[in-house]
């Protein structure tokens, strides 16, 4: 199937209004089906899942963008789905503080973003269909079309690819790209804040905490789950001794050889015994007991993806499923978010020509998305093999720049930015 533009004309089956639809729905597709609607789109989730995908266990550092479809548009507040600090620590190799420094960043949780966002869809008339497995993507004279794994085929007048790092619809436009495996894995976990075990929850309280390793980082934030549980979030960085070891680490408990991360519950006990024992000789005892304390890790590959392209006539790429960064600057989520946003904002004009607007909304989005490619790589390349992030410096936390991500002092949004204005 060509990709490319189409006439469009047909789209949608004769129905009011113009129709897109958004291939994966986590956040970047949740956002940018929020985003449409409310610019008066008709749209369509389809996501492979057979069941919502609320049980990730996962932090997320919120940025203004991440949080602005949820307080500009359904009025929720801050508060409502995640929580601040009032520090940036950095703990050295006895437990003690070592350098402190005031922190704005806000944390939320998988789960709590996907469930806001999710809801928010229903009430809008969104529509997101479980079971859809789309098999690719392309364009015919009636538009945009995708292909699903039951033989089926839909067009519309856009196609937005939001199906994460291994996307199809990537593949069906940039066949050449393909992740970069880093060369280092991110474990990740999470523990009940008011379970924590003694000695852990004074030296960690009300900050993010990170531990500068040798060839290595592990930081500590708490995050407000769906149902409103404070938890303690970790993300340990280690290298990898030799890409053997990484083909091991992804094969799962019942042999089943995963592609770039294990889910919690599925990771072997060889490693978790593997990691529990690196904890307590390598990290705080703080920090050691944290991760000991948690039952199921889970399992990342860092890459990048850094695509040339992320507009194909009628079609776009989102989220992971256009570049993919490392997670150092925290930004992940925010540039699905960002990306959405402005698409929404490019495509609102009813008369506007797709491939056209598309075209102008590339143009906003790829000094973005490469920058933070760069940014990213640079941080992982300098806490993991270099040995030059210094103990007490910034984070490199940030979409368009570092330090965007902080909020104002009343958890307002400081750093909103308008279409063009970076
Ligand atoms: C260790 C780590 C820490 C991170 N920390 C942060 C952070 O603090 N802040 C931040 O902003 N970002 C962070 N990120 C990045 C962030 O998690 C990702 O950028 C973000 O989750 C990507 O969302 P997505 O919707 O693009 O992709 P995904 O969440 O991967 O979703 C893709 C969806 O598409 C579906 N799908 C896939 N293929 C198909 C198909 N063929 N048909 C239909 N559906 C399909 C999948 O089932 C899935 O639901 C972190 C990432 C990592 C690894």
């Amino acid at each position: 199937m060509p990709a490319g533009g189409g006439a469009g004309a047909g789209a949608g089956g004769g129905d009011a209004g113009r129709k897109a639809l958004v291939v994966g729905g986590s956040l970047a597709g949740l956002s940018a089906a929020n985003w449409l609607t409310a610019a008066g789109w008709r749209v369509e989730i389809l996501e492979r899942s057979r069941q919502p995908l609320e049980d990730r266990g996962a932090g997320i550092v919120l940025h203004p963008s991440t949080s602005r479809f949820l307080t500009e548009q359904q009025g929720l507040a801050l508060d409502d789905f995640s929580l601040g600090v009032d520090h940036l620590r950095y703990v050295g190799p006895s437990g003690d503080v070592v350098a402190e420094s005031a922190s704005r960043l806000r944390f939320g949780a998988y789960g709590a973003l996907y469930r806001s966002l999710r809801r928010s869809l229903e009430e809008r008339g969104g529509a997101y269909v479980h079971g859809a497995h789309v098999t690719g993507a392309g364009a015919d004279a009636g538009g945009a079309v995708v292909e699903l794994a039951d033989g089926s085929r839909r067009t519309a007048d856009l196609v937005v690819g939001a199906d994460g790092v291994r996307s199809t619809v990537r593949r069906a436009v940039l066949p050449a790209i393909e992740p970069v495996v880093a060369g280092y894995v991110a474990w990740r976990g999470v523990f009940p804040e008011d379970e924590l075990p003694p000695g852990v929850r004074e030296p960690l309280a009300r900050a993010i905490t990170y531990t500068i390793l040798d060839h290595g980082h592990i930081l500590t934030y708490p995050i407000r789950t769906a149902t409103g549980e404070v938890q303690r979030n970790w993300v340990w960085y280690r290298n990898l001794p030799s890409p053997d070891d990484l083909d091991e680490l992804l094969r799962d408990r019942d042999g089943e050889r995963h592609d770039l991360s294990v889910p919690a519950g599925a990771v072997r006990q060889e490693h978790l015994d593997e990691l529990q024992a690196a904890a307590a000789a390598t990290l705080p005892p703080p920090v050691a007991k944290l991760v000991r304390a948690t039952a199921e890790p889970f399992v990342q590959v860092m890459v990048d993806v850094d695509p040339p392209k992320v507009a194909f006539g009628r079609i776009c790429l989102v989220g992971d499923a256009g570049f993919v960064a490392r997670p150092h600057a925290a930004a992940g989520t925010a540039k699905g978010a960002e990306e959405a946003w402005l698409l929404a904002q490019t495509v609102a004009d009813p008369a506007i020509d797709v491939p056209a607007a598309l075209a102008t909304w590339e143009l906003a989005v790829l000094p973005i998305g490469s920058a933070l490619v760069a940014r990213s790589r640079r941080a992982g390349e300098r806490a993991q093999y270099e040995g030059t992030w210094e103990v007490g410096e910034p984070l490199p936390f940030g979409l368009r720049a570092a330090g965007d991500s902080e909020y104002g002092p009343e958890g307002a949004a400081a750093g909103h930015t308008r279409p063009g204005s970076g």
